[in-house]
């Protein structure tokens, strides 16, 4: 049996089920496991903490299945974390308001590495620990059988972070069982609809952790000129639109995001002339916008993640502050800033002081009307803060 033993005062944190082994935490490696290899985790008394698998050149050397002092997981254990975390969700089946959310959420749901997405029948998977990868197959078959009426499952797996651990990125996407997706699966939100596509989108092919939000925005938003800043294809300023927004304009540097953002507001008949695409830099256009005096009632500000690590944070730091005392600028009296991080990295302290210094330097006075996180179908462990990366304020212009 593979065993990995803990350094003394190291074992703490895995006792208290958070789910990752730090490679300094490890006093010493009995057996020869390889890469996702399951490895029995044990403190320095040989007590053992659970059940992980084994990253041979990743940082975190161990992602953690199972806690206490169980048997093994076996295929049958993974089927049954799958359909628990499955079994989580029916309130949205039952509900009938959307027909996209997420199924599984990696380690907050039990299952490090795993992401599930389910848009309309098929599910989307993203592995990204080589445990997750290790499970592939039991993990397929379980979602085949859990969800109920599953068409079929995709992979879209190429994500960075599979390199790190050591893992091919090359050959990670494409149909793992059921029915082939079409080219566009049409997803809603209440009433509003969404082209996805599952094979060449973001992440699965869709911001289903912006649900909430979008509602929130569309709550603010009624007569209002909307500026969509990183709109990929067009979520939040349709819900504005939806919501009674006058105008919106769509701003993104991806010409088929934008080409999708707008075939969704035909979908939905809600733009029409009072739909703007702009394909630009945000950073560039923003000052354009300044420099030709133009105002707006509402500006939403969705990054994608500028620091996927401690290391990059000052200059995510910049990069937030930035853009977000150049939209300050642009509001109207009064106005709406909606503005988001998704870095993990940014802890809603620091995303704060960023937003204070912004509007320090914009000389504006804001009211934080309320906050926003990652939507209820992307739980956060209460053994595991570092769940929570999305963080949203909606902040209003008072002078
Ligand atoms: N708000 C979106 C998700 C945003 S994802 C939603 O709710 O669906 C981030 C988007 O930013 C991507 O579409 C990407 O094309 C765009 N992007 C990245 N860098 C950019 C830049 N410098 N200027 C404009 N758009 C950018």
């Amino acid at each position: 049996m593979n065993k990995v033993i803990l350094n003394p005062k190291r074992d703490y944190s895995v006792a208290h089920h958070h789910p990752w082994v730090f490679s300094g935490a490890i006093r010493s490696v009995e057996g020869a496991p390889g890469i996702g290899d399951l490895v029995s985790v044990e403190d320095c008394r040989g007590q053992r903490l659970g059940w992980g698998c084994y990253s041979p050149v990743s940082q975190i050397r161990v992602r953690m299945l199972a806690f206490g002092d169980c048997a093994a997981p076996d295929a049958a254990y993974v089927s049954g974390l799958i359909s628990a975390s499955v079994g989580r969700r029916a309130n949205f089946w039952v509900e009938g308001r959307t027909n996209g959310f997420r199924l599984v959420h990696g380690e907050s749901d039990g299952l490090p590495g795993v992401v599930v997405d389910y848009y309309d029948g098929w599910c989307v998977v993203q592995l990204s620990s080589a445990g997750a990868e290790r499970w592939k197959d039991v993990i397929v078959q379980a979602l085949m059988t859990a969800v109920p009426g599953c068409r079929g499952v995709y992979n879209r797996s190429d994500v960075d972070g599979r390199a790190r651990e050591g893992l091919p990125v090359e050959g990670t996407t494409g149909l793992l069982a059921g029915e082939e997706p079409p080219e566009f699966i049409e997803i809603h939100e209440d009433a509003i609809r969404y082209l996805v596509d599952v094979r060449k989108g973001h992440k699965t092919g869709f911001y289903l952790d912006q649900r909430e939000a979008r509602a929130v925005v569309g709550s603010f938003a009624n007569g209002a000129d909307v500026l969509n800043c990183f709109c990929y294809t067009g979520g939040f300023g349709l819900a504005a639109r939806a919501a009674g927004a006058l105008s919106v304009t769509q701003l993104d540097i991806s010409e088929p995001a934008l080409a999708l953002a707008r075939r969704n507001a035909e979908l939905d008949h809600l733009c029409g002339t009072a739909c703007d695409y702009v394909a630009a830099d945000v950073f560039k256009q923003l000052r354009l916008y300044r420099d030709q005096g133009r105002k707006f009632d509402m500006i939403v500000l969705d990054p994608p993640k500028f620091a996927d690590t401690k290391g990059q944070l000052m200059r995510a730091t910049r990069g937030y502050k930035d853009i977000n005392l150049l939209a300050m600028k642009l509001l109207n009296p009064n106005g709406i800033l909606a503005t988001f991080s998704c870095s993990g990295a940014m802890s809603t302290e620091l995303f704060d002081t960023v937003c204070r210094e912004a509007a320090f330097d914009a000389k504006r006075d804001f009211q934080i009307l309320t906050r926003t996180r990652q939507a209820v179908d992307h739980p956060v462990s209460l053994a595991f803060p570092e769940g929570l990366y999305l963080k949203g304020l909606v902040l209003r212009a008072v002078s």
